[in-house]
């Protein structure tokens, strides 16, 4: 199945410009690694940004900078830093592979969220705090509707959904924000895991969707 939806242009370029925060940034980066035309996109939006920083005036350097680098050569090499230890990550169907993006995060083992609905927190050693988890939702099963304050992204790893509008499978991408209510639904055929990532509070509607939003922490 080929990728149908991609990140937009800004946030690739935000993802280039080392704008994003740590949470959406792994979204990217994740969709990136399955994704050629993104890949190349990026590369394009970066050479594009490149262009126009050099087209900018020389900023011109403070007086102490450079007695400031001296010293910096001068010090005593720092420890180095410890080894990256990988993480760790819930139990996955046979042939899912685990996002490199992901290798040093650490995801809970899979929680019970509802009648064929998991989640599982993910934490990221550079940003515990960042609102990061994997959905696994049982085919035929549908999410209660939310819609965002802000900004959710989510990347599919593993099946597919359909919400409302499109198909979403391997590799897909979406970026939801207030302006849509959404309620995916899982195809039949098999589970759907997808990595999401959220900015802001999601706003469930009724009781079990409230459970929902406040068992992730949302
Ligand atoms: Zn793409």
């Amino acid at each position: 199945m080929t990728i149908q939806h991609h990140p937009d242009d800004d946030l690739l370029l935000a993802h280039t410009a080392g704008r994003l925060a740590l949470g959406p940034a792994v979204l990217v980066a994740t969709h990136l690694e399955g994704c050629a035309q993104c890949r190349e996109r990026a590369r394009l939006l970066e050479a594009v940004g490149g262009a126009l920083i050099d087209d900018l005036p020389p900023e011109t350097l403070a007086p102490e900078a450079l007695a400031r680098t001296l010293a910096a050569i001068d010090a005593p090499p720092k420890a180095p830093p410890p080894r990256p230890v990988a993480g760790r990550h819930p139990a996955l169907p046979p042939g899912m592979a685990w996002p490199r993006a992901l290798r040093r995060a650490n995801a809970s083992p899979w929680r019970w969220l509802g009648p064929g609905m998991r989640w599982s927190r993910v934490t990221l050693p550079g940003d515990p705090k960042a609102n990061v988890f994997l959905l696994r939702i049982g085919a035929g099963k549908q999410l209660p509707v939310h819609t965002h304050s802000d900004c959710e992204l989510t990347q599919v790893l593993y099946g597919t959904f359909h919400d409302g509008r499109a198909l979403f499978g391997p590799g897909d991408f979406d970026e939801a924000d207030g302006s849509f209510h959404h309620q995916p639904t899982v195809q039949a055929g098999g589970d759907c895991i997808c990595l999401a990532s959220v900015e802001g509070k999601v706003l469930f509607q009724g009781a079990l969707a409230r459970m929902l939003g406040s068992l992730v922490g949302m």
